[in-house]
């Protein structure tokens, strides 16, 4: 069949007679309705801050283009959204801030002066003491990509889970595919502990999901260039792979690390024998052993040095307790008391919790040991009729009092 001489749009190969505009040069040829798609995918991702012809520009001001803020302006924003864990918060903030500072020097002096090496963060405390709210909200400040992912899943290539490359794809999924930008973005790797070497010695049985993983995942901490699926999985061997350099990846690990505490008390007295012992050891606080977690705990727990290594700054979260959790439902920028106050507003009905009400939440919690993450489950047993049958009546406002929070609850916890 002769090939017609008609020109075509060179995306959807339509001619010029099928559209109502045609743009085109000498040999590429656009059609309107592809301008338009075009149009649109441009304007999604940008915004009305379109880009200026010539310059390249990201989106959105990144951590590595805005100035930098100061660690203690750091500590300030978490503050908004975290409560309590001080000590946590200004270990987060300085290596946060030197670690785009790095990037920024490397970036302005090239490759002469002396090189910053990146600093992993490693954050121990119980499950629910606000680890993954640090990161997540570290991100949020400087709006760079950020990914969880759980380290439970991972084991040693060739084994049935997940390969560590897979956390990368994680990233590159939450930064649209854009390499550039994930490069740059922070991960937050959950239950870190869980690929501890199951036992002592290291030969008895093959562990696929211990210290094999935490081999494999030394490459990606320390930096270096990773093949990542981008599908993610095995699922999909035809993919092609995409290169990630982790060198600029800041990874936030988080573990709760049960039971290191007797791995530090143990430490904490095979050091204090001698002279002045005495006086040492009534300095320790013994409710609150994590505050001296060390480098040569994780080791005992079962940690590779290198991996340890490979995670300079160590810090360590407090539990929540009674005056935390009572913060927590209430100060936070996003606290769930301020949560439902507007949920109800955007139906016209001003919500009123007394204190009684908010201790009893606390005190119900702290009772079925929910810790934080309980509260909001608390509250939604208190809220749900409410939200049911309040929005389309003509209430214009509803105080929840201490009875009615308990009705509510008893049925709760009648399941727990
Ligand atoms: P972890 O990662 O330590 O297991 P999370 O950060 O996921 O715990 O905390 C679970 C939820 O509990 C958070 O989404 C948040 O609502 C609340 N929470 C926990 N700790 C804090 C805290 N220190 N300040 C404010 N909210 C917290």
């Amino acid at each position: 069949m002769a090939k017609d001489s008609k020109n075509r749009c060179s995306f959807c190969g339509r001619t010029e007679d099928q559209v109502e505009m045609f743009l085109g040069t000498n040999s590429a040829f656009l059609c309107v309705e592809c301008a338009m798609t075009i149009s649109d995918h441009v304007r999604g991702y940008f915004g009305d801050d379109l880009p200026k012809p010539g310059k390249k520009k990201s989106k959105k001001a990144d951590a590595t283009e805005a100035l930098l803020m100061s660690p203690r302006e750091i500590k300030t924003f978490l503050d908004d959204y975290v409560i309590g864990q001080d000590d946590a918060k200004k270990f987060l903030s300085v290596a946060v801030y030197n670690h785009y500072k790095r990037i920024q020097a490397a970036k302005n002096a090239g490759k002469s002066e002396v090189e910053l090496e990146k600093s992993n963060i490693l954050l121990v405390g119980a499950t629910g003491t606000g680890k993954t709210l640090l990161a997540k909200s570290i991100a949020k400040m400087l709006n760079v990509p950020f990914a969880i992912v759980d380290a439970t899943v991972l084991t040693e290539a060739g084994y049935v889970g997940e390969d560590v490359e897979s956390i990368l794809t994680r990233l590159l999924q939450e930064a649209d595919y854009d390499v550039e930008r994930a490069e740059r973005g922070i991960v937050f790797i959950d239950e870190i502990d869980k690929i501890a070497r199951k036992s002592d010695n290291p030969s008895i049985t093959r562990d696929v999901s211990g210290e094999g993983v935490q081999q494999a995942m030394l490459k990606l901490l320390e930096g270096s260039v990773v093949n990542v699926p981008p599908k993610g999985g095995r699922k999909h061997p035809e993919q092609a792979m995409v290169a990630v350099n982790t060198q600029n990846i800041l990874f936030i690990c988080g573990g709760a690390f049960e039971g290191i505490e007797r791995k530090i008390a143990q430490r904490l007295n095979t050091r204090v024998v001698g002279y002045g012992a005495q006086q040492k050891n009534e300095r320790i606080d013994k409710e609150n052993l994590l505050q001296y977690i060390a480098p040569q705990d994780l080791r005992s727990y079962g940690l590779i040095p290198e991996i340890i290594g490979r995670m300079p700054v160590l810090t360590y979260l407090n539990p929540l307790d009674r005056e935390a959790l009572l913060r927590i439902l209430t100060e936070p920028k996003n606290a769930l008391m301020k949560q439902y106050e507007r949920i109800f507003a955007l139906d016209g009905v001003q919500l009123t919790v007394e204190q009684p009400v908010l201790e009893f939440i606390v005190d119900t919690a702290l009772k079925y040991n929910l810790g934080a993450r309980g509260l909001r489950s608390i509250c939604e047993a208190i809220m749900l009729d409410p939200m049911y049958d309040l929005p389309g009546s003509d209430a214009k406002e509803f105080v929840v009092t201490l009875e009615f929070a308990q009705e509510k609850v008893t049925r709760f916890t009648g399941t727990l």
